[in-house]
């Protein structure tokens, strides 16, 4: 077996593994359907190592060389339709028939044509570097791209370019007089280990994007509360603790609540009726949060909110308009009264946070301690 052949071989194995790997993350990935498009694109295009041995070593060659076009071609298209799904642009099913069955036309008219001339490289392998070339745009037009997306974007592009390139090269080094010779040329084995690089490169780069995706997704999971919907102590403490860090010169207000006589709640009604006032509270609450405001169970029926960039008096605002509703949630028998008591503080970067919580805390002791149902601002300390 000769050199290409050889790389022929390799390319179809690494090329199912990708293949398998993507099938085995589409079962936990956030988008089950890119990875299986990205699963289905590299078994498809894999089979084109097969058809090229074939068309080397068994006849007729005619057919397993449009095989091999159309298996790498159709295998590229079912990765940039992964690759749209992963980014939610879906590619029109027409417009992909319609290239699909145009660039198969033309790789059977350009048969025929005397191979390694620069016009028969350049329109055989012009389909294949749209297609890549598609991908990268894709991620390209893609919102809120990370550095991984970026790296993507460029590979892709840098592979769609890398066709034209293999053009030249089909050209330099000869593609060989009949498909039956390409197996042996130099420029078969140039182009097989381009290949090689550039598709470990890829599937690679989508893999880490598809774990990157499951990975945030599951610190997201990590980071709710299930009762209330609200974030979890860990979660507003992180959310918190990042966005004090990089505005510490703003001014900020924290809001600590606790339901009030919660116990005689769970007492009177049932530990299920406390669950049921837990979850409508915090789905008041995440009506309530103003944007980019967090809030969180801090625990039992404790609650938080952090305001960036935000007064005190509007803190108590919020605060007020949060103790008016807490009186009425819904879903709840009308015989549950619920009130909730809150401590008001501002955050500022001489004092700390630390320091805002233990203010906002000492807030809400002195509104438990005059009453209840109350709203109660740590610096000034009058209530309302
Ligand atoms: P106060 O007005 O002084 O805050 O009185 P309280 O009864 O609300 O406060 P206390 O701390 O005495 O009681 C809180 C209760 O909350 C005790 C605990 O059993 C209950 N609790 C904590 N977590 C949950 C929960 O997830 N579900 C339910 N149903 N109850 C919870
Ligand atoms: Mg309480
Ligand atoms: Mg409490």
């Amino acid at each position: 077996m000769n050199g290409a052949a050889f790389f022929l071989v390799v390319n179809f194995a690494v090329a199912m593994s990708f293949s398998a790997v993507f099938l085995v993350v589409a079962r936990r990935s956030q988008s089950p359907a890119a990875a299986r498009w990205l699963g289905a694109g590299y078994s498809v295009a894999s089979l084109s190592a097969i058809c090229e041995l074939l068309v080397a070593y068994a006849g007729p060659a005619h057919i397993w060389a449009l095989g091999a076009f159309a298996t790498v071609l159709c295998g590229m298209v079912m990765l940039t339709v992964g690759i749209g799904e992963m980014y939610r642009r879906r590619v029109d099913a027409r417009i992909i028939a319609l290239f699909v069955s145009a660039s198969l036309f033309l790789a059977y008219v350009i048969y025929d044509l005397p191979r390694s001339t620069l016009l028969q490289a350049l329109l055989y392998q012009a389909p294949f570097a749209l297609v890549l070339l598609a991908g990268a745009l894709i991620v390209f037009l893609a919102r809120d791209r990370t550095i991984i997306d970026r790296f993507l974007s460029i590979l892709l592009l840098t592979s769609g370019l890398q066709f034209f390139a293999k053009a030249g090269l089909a050209v330099l080094f000869g593609a060989g007089t009949t498909a039956k010779d390409y197996v042996h040329t130099n420029y078969a084995l140039i182009s097989q280990s381009l290949s090689a690089v550039l598709m470990v490169a890829i599937g690679l780069t989508l893999l880490a994007k598809l774990v990157l995706e499951i990975m945030a997704a599951q610190r997201m999971e990590s980071e709710i509360d299930i009762l209330s919907g609200l974030l979890n102590r860990r979660g507003f403490d992180r959310r918190v603790e990042g966005l004090f860090a990089v505005s510490r010169d703003g001014q900020h207000a924290i809001i600590l609540c606790d339901l009030d006589h919660f116990k005689q709640i769970n007492d009177t009604h049932g530990h299920h009726a406390g669950d049921a006032v837990i979850e409508a509270f915090g789905a008041r609450v995440r009506l309530c949060v103003p944007d980019g405001a967090f809030a969180g169970r801090l625990g039992g029926e404790e609650f938080a909110l952090f305001l960036p960039r935000t007064s005190v008096d509007v803190a108590v605002q919020i605060a007020q308009r949060l103790r008016l509703e807490t009186m009425s949630l819904r879903d709840l028998p009308p015989s549950i009264a619920v009130t909730a008591s809150f401590g008001v503080a501002s955050v500022s970067s001489e004092a700390g946070l630390a320091e805002a919580y233990r203010q906002a805390d000492q807030a809400l002791y002195r509104a438990k301690n005059s009453g209840r149902n109350r709203v109660m601002i740590a610096a000034s300390g009058y209530g309302t």
